[in-house]
């Protein structure tokens, strides 16, 4: 099985925009005493969690602040319960519904950047018809300028697979005992070991850089079967 990237198609002449953000999201972190991990994580996108009910959600609607790695635990452990089963629950991880304005027209897919990937409610039915597996996406809180918008659905994506052991370094890949943050070094051209996505859902996040979404060689086929607009997908080297 062959993956690709999947990257923004601009060849198709679409003109949509989206000027968005999330509802609610974990603040960065201030730097950690033993690793000197800071900050957080982009692609850490949970359109479908619900958060209106939580108590503390004015803690998450200023994302850009930085808390001690205490306050995080703390807010993450609150969230926990309103979170799927196996969510990477991280600093800057975002939450809820995107929310703001949008303009122009729009293909099957819609990248907002590339790690922000948006699909209309009729195209994933009819991939989720072909048998594709994992893609799951909740509606979008957006006012549309301009006739007939779109029923957009902002994707909330699983995470797997790793990058080749070249680019990870033992110690990189070794978790810190305090914060538990591993980091790797994006290779300018990316390549991925591909045994650790043996049973990976048809499009997903990769664990080691979730702004970076993939597709199964499935999906690929069926996307260009049924001539699916908006993105292109990308061969890595292997
Ligand atoms: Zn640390």
């Amino acid at each position: 099985m062959k993956f690709y990237v999947v990257e923004e198609d601009r060849t198709a002449g679409f003109t949509g925009n989206l000027t968005v953000r999330f509802p609610w999201g974990f603040p960065g972190v201030t730097a950690c005493e033993t690793c000197g991990a800071a900050g957080g994580w982009a692609g850490l996108q949970y359109p479908c969690v619900d958060l209106s009910e939580f108590p503390e959600r004015t803690a998450l609607e200023n994302p850009g602040r930085q808390v001690s790695f205490e306050e995080f635990r703390r807010l993450r452990d609150l969230v926990s319960p309103f979170a799927p089963p196996g969510a990477r629950l991280e600093p800057g991880a975002d939450f809820g519904p995107p929310t703001g304005t949008g303009t122009g027209t729009f293909g099957d897919f819609f990248l907002q950047n590339p790690w922000s990937l948006y699909i209309r409610r009729e195209a994933l039915e009819r991939l989720q018809g072909e048998g594709l597996r994992g893609l799951s996406g909740c509606p979008v809180n957006v006012k549309f300028r301009g006739k007939s918008p779109p029923y957009l659905l902002a994707m909330q994506l699983k995470f797997q697979g790793r990058l080749r052991g070249e680019h990870v370094s033992a110690q990189e890949n070794a978790p810190c005992p305090k914060c538990g943050s591993s980091r790797h070094t994006m290779p300018q051209l990316p390549s991925f070991d591909v045994r650790t996505m043996s049973d990976a859902p048809d499009l997903f996040r990769l664990s080691d850089w979730p702004t970076l979404i993939m597709a199964s060689q499935r999906m690929v086929t069926v996307v260009r079967q049924l001539a699916m607009t908006g993105v292109r997908f990308v061969e890595p080297t292997t």
